[in-house]
């Protein structure tokens, strides 16, 4: 399998080619289809694995293909401020492309100049989950119910720093239909049940 024959936009194809890929890596082979086909998805894969393009391929193609909308359409999870910074340089590098806009949400930076990012109507967010919840308590009209394509990444970690509470309340904000990714190196017990629970019959992709 090739980027091209799974019918990524020509622009994202560019992107790509900028980035210096040039064949999609095993779990990007095994997930981009499904995902594209608009699938939930459990990708049980680790940090080098190329994951990352894995999901974000195929929401900047989605989110582009459609007219932009008031609100932010895409939202991924990352359990760390340097997980979801180096996520967030990835959404932009690949979205370079196209007119979607990004802000991403981590504690550590001061409030009010992601309070600006949210000021310009960002299509896609990058966050982590406690810094999110405390926009969402503190910015009037910001909500996640215009959210079609959410990724819960390295859910394994995140579960594990004691985030699960925090993502379930995120996941209780989220409008039902929607598309639902989670990335995963591990499978335990309680992340099997928040899965159940937040993805609409999940395809497990295991390496
Ligand atoms: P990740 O597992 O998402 O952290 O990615 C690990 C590394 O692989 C990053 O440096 C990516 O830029 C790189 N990468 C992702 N996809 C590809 C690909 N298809 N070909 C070559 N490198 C890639």
């Amino acid at each position: 399998g090739t980027f091209e024959s799974m019918g990524l936009a020509p622009w994202l194809i560019r992107a790509i080619r900028r980035k210096g890929y040039r064949l999609p890596t095993p779990i990007q082979r095994r997930t981009i289809p499904i995902i594209l086909q608009g699938a939930d998805v459990i990708g049980m894969a680790r940090t080098g694995s190329g994951k990352t393009a894995a999901f974000v391929l195929p929401m900047l193609h989605k989110l582009a293909a459609h007219a932009p909308k008031a609100g932010a359409r895409g939202l991924i999870l990352s359990p760390t401020r340097e997980l979801a910074l180096q996520t967030h340089k990835v959404v932009r590098e690949l979205g370079k492309g196209s007119t979607l806009r990004t802000a991403v949400l981590v504690g550590g930076d001061a409030m009010e100049a992601q309070f600006a990012e949210l000021a310009a109507c960002p299509d896609v967010i990058v966050a982590t989950p406690g810094r999110l919840l405390h926009h969402l308590a503190e910015v009037q009209g910001f909500g996640l119910g215009s959210v079609e394509y959410c990724v819960f990444d390295e859910a394994d970690r995140m579960f594990e720093m004691g985030f699960a509470e925090q993502v379930k309340e995120i996941v209780g904000r989220l409008r039902e239909a929607r598309q639902t990714l989670m990335f995963s190196a591990t499978l335990p017990r309680s992340l099997a049940d928040f899965a159940a629970a937040g993805l609409s019959s999940p395809q497990l992709v295991r390496l």
